[in-house]
C-alpha cells in the first residue's frame, strides 16, 4: 500500500554509540529523566509522512502537510493537513487510535484537516479526551471546530451509540515558548517545542487569545530523536531544539520558483518582498544543510516543497550537499514509511 525505506546506516549507528547525552539546554535539563524512555529502545519507531506539499493551494498528488510519528502501537501526528483523515486511512491507521496532535502554526496548509478528523474520531467511537498541541489560538481552532461539527452532530447523536458532545473527547493547549521546553510526555515519548522563526518579518495585531506564533518540535524517544521544523526560516530557536538531534523532517523551498509562480498568478505582488519572505520564513537548501550538518543530523527528510511546477525536487540534493556532505538525505512522498528503529 506504501512504500516503505529502511533508514538505519552503519555511520547514523556510530555516530549514536557516541552521543551520550540529548538533552538540549538548560529549559530541558530538569524535565523527566532519559530512563523512563527507554522502554522504547526495543520497539519499532517509523515516521510516515502523510502529506508532504506546501502552501495553502491544492496540488494533485501531494496531500497538505501532515507527518506521523509512530513508536510502537502509539501515534503522534505533526500538523493536520487537509486530507490527513483520508491519507491515515491508507496507512492502515484508525483515527481513535491517536495518541496526541502537535500542530506547528494557523496557516491552512496545516490545519484544515484538523475538523474532519475530529469529526470521524468522534463517530468512530474515540472514547478518551485527545490532547492537541499548537501555537497561541490552538484553543480556539479546537472550540471554533467543535461548534460548527455540532450542526451535523447532533443528527448522528440520534443514530450512533450514546456519547458525549464533540468537544468532550478534545483537549487544546496553546504553546508559546521562545527557548524550547517539554510539553508533553508519555511512557513511549518526551515532546519540545518552541517558537521559532514564521513570522518574522510580518506584524502581527494581538488577537483575543494572544500573538500567534509559529512552532517547531522534537520528540526523544529512547536514545532516538527526530525534530520537525514546521514552516520556520533559520533561527537560534531552531537551532537549540535541533541541537544533536539524529533525524530532521524539514520543510524546504526554492525562492526563485515560488516567487515566479506565485507572481504569475498574483501581478501586484513585488518580488523582492516575496522573495525576502520566503528565504527568512523558510528553509532554503542552504539553510536545511547548514542546520543539518552544524547540529550533527544523521538523515534528513524534506517535506512541503515550497517550489514552482517546473522545478525539480532532486535539485535540492546537491544544494544541499554544499553544506551536508555526508548524512542521508530523502526527498519526501506522500505515504513514504521511513523506518527509525
Ligand atoms: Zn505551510
Ligand atoms: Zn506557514
Amino acid at each position: 500500500m506504501y512504500k516503505s525505506r529502511t533508514v538505519l546506516s552503519t555511520k547514523w549507528l556510530a555516530t549514536r554509540l557516541m552521543k551520550s547525552a540529548i538533552f538540549i539546554g538548560s529549559a530541558l535539563a530538569a524535565s523527566t529523566s532519559i530512563a523512563a524512555y527507554t522502554d522504547a529502545d526495543k520497539t519499532d519507531i517509523d515516521i510516515i509522512l502523510l502529506g508532504t506539499s506546501g502552501g495553502p493551494v491544492a496540488h494533485p498528488v501531494r496531500s497538505q502537510p501532515a507527518n506521523m510519528l509512530r513508536v510502537g502501537n502509539s501515534v503522534y501526528i505533526v500538523d493536520t493537513g487537509d486530507n490527513i483523515s483520508q491519507q491515515l486511512s491508507r496507512a492502515s491507521v484508525a483515527l481513535p487510535s491517536l495518541d496526541a496532535v502537535f500542530i506547528s502554526h494557523m496557516h491552512f496548509d496545516h490545519t484544515l484537516g484538523l475538523g474532519p478528523l475530529m469529526a470521524f474520531s468522534w463517530v468512530k467511537g474515540r472514547d478518551v479526551p485527545l490532547p492537541i498541541y499548537g501555537p497561541n489560538g490552538t484553543k480556539e481552532l479546537v472550540r471554533r471546530n467543535a461548534d460548527i461539527l455540532d450542526i451535523g452532530g447532533h443528527i448522528f447523536k440520534h443514530q450512533l451509540p450514546p456519547r458525549k458532545d464533540i468537544s468532550s473527547y478534545f483537549v487544546a493547549h496553546d504553546i508559546a515558548e521562545d527557548k524550547p521546553v517539554v510539553i508533553y510526555t508519555d511512557s513511549k515519548t518526551r515532546v519540545s517545542a518552541v517558537s521559532n522563526s514564521h513570522y518574522s518579518t510580518i506584524t502581527l495585531t494581538e488577537q483575543d487569545y494572544g500573538f500567534d506564533n509559529a512552532l517547531s518540535y522534537r520528540f526523544d524517544v529512547g536514545d532516538t530523536c527526530v525534530v520537525f521544523t514546521g514552516d520556520t526560516g533559520p533561527s537560534r530557536a531552531l537551532d537549540a531544539l535541533t541541537k544533536d538531534c539524529d533525524i530532521l523532517v524539514s520543510e524546504i523551498a526554492d525562492p526563485d520558483s515560488i516567487t515566479a509562480a506565485i507572481k504569475k498568478q498574483f501581478k501586484d505582488v513585488q518580488s523582492k518582498v516575496l522573495k525576502g519572505h520566503i528565504e527568512d520564513e523558510h528553509m532554503t537548501a542552504a539553510e536545511v544543510g547548514k542546520l543539518a550538518e552544524r547540529s550533527g543530523i544523521q538523515k534528513v527528510i524534506l517535506t512541503h516543497f515550497g517550489i514552482g511546477p517546473t522545478f525539480s525536487p532532486e535539485t535540492f540534493i546537491g544544494q544541499i550537499r554544499a553544506y551536508y556532505p555526508e548524512g542521508d538525505i530523502i526527498l519526501g512522498n506522500d505515504l513514504d514509511t521511513i523506518k527509525v528503529q
